[in-house]
């Protein structure tokens, strides 16, 4: 297949195009990267879809939820597709969406489409391949892409990186302990949702909905969103209910950052980050390489014997590297 052949049947929504051009971004050979880049370089920009983050811990209900609001969303006419940061994620197992029994009402309706997190290779790589991953499947006509992590390391983080909005999902709590929710993920959570309301943990999810939103009400709202953002809600992704009334909430958050261009602005802004990150990684895996790594070894040694100063060889180093000098 040549590169314009897998561009036109992914534009035409050919799951098979998109699984393999996702192949193609999560590759680690050279000639698949060149590939991957030229593709993504080729895909029209597609500013109306909607990228939703969604981090719990594991057990808290993330796949049941998932599978309950994806199922509603290809109901009312959407495209979902479903994608995962996961940095404990290795080939030989253990990753989030990699069993295929998670979702498998989701996993089958052709207005879906899953994929597990890419296996860790490197530093932010597993962030890197998702984005790129997101773009594929909304280039396949994907209109709503859901990223999901469990929170590890700086995925939360990332995720947030990638995404228009943020959803968090917690368990009832048990009495007014806290669920050691990191300070962090919940100044970047807009809608936190609290799972399993129903049966004997209704009135607990309850309550544990009334702290969250207290707490969030300290939290400094954006000043750019509507009022009561970011909010908590009860759900029970097992009972299907809430879920429509959380949709009807993403909805409205989304709709008003749409309009005011807030959307549009993050995303670039998002852009402007990735290419930060490119640049970063591109030069750190240089250094890794030859020349340059030979080249950082007799500094070392020389810095080592007295010869230089550990800075002055650095900008040695980086002069070599970036072929040029300041002024
Ligand atoms: P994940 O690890 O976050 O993906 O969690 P799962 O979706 O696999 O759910 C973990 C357990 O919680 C499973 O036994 C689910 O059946 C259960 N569960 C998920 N959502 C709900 C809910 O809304 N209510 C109740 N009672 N149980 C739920």
């Amino acid at each position: 297949m040549t590169g314009t052949d897998l561009l036109q049947r992914l534009a035409s929504g050919d799951r098979r195009a998109l699984a393999r051009a996702i192949t193609l971004v999560e590759s680690g050979r050279a000639d698949h990267r060149a590939e991957a880049e030229a593709l993504l370089d080729a895909l029209p920009p597609k500013p109306d879809t909607l990228r939703i983050g969604l981090s719990g811990t594991p057990g808290v209900g993330k796949s049941t939820f998932i599978e309950t609001f994806g199922l509603m969303l290809t109901g009312l006419g959407h495209k979902v597709a479903v994608l995962a940061v996961d940095p404990s994620s290795s080939r030989s197992g253990g990753s989030i969406l990699g069993d295929k029994t998670r979702m498998e009402r989701l996993a089958r309706d052709p207005n879906a489409y899953i994929r597990p997190s890419p296996a860790q290779t490197q530093l932010g790589g597993v962030a890197r391949r998702t984005r790129e991953a997101m773009v594929l499947c909304e280039a396949a006509g994907f209109d709503i892409v859901l990223v999901e992590t469990v929170g590890v390391g700086q995925s939360e983080t990332e995720v947030a990186w990638m995404t228009d909005l943020f959803l968090l999902l917690l368990a009832p709590a048990g009495g007014d302990e806290l669920q050691g929710v990191k300070r962090g993920i919940m100044e970047i959570a807009d809608l936190v949702l609290v799972n399993k309301a129903d049966g004997d943990l209704a009135a607990q999810a309850t309550r544990t909905c009334a702290d969250y939103a207290g707490a969030l009400r300290l939290l400094r709202r954006r000043p750019q969103d509507p009022d009561g953002f970011p909010k908590a809600m009860t759900v029970s992704a097992l009972e299907s209910t809430g879920v429509a009334e959380a949709w009807e909430q993403i909805r409205t958050l989304s709709g008003w950052r749409r309009e005011a261009g807030i959307l549009e602005g993050r995303r670039a802004e998002q852009a402007r980050h990735w290419f930060e990150e490119e640049v970063r990684r591109a030069l750190l895996s240089r250094l890794d390489r030859e020349p340059a790594k030979g080249l950082m070894r007799q500094l070392a040694e020389r810095v080592g014997a007295g010869d230089l100063s550990p800075a002055g060889a650095a900008s040695d180093l980086l002069d070599a590297l970036l072929g040029n000098r300041p002024g």
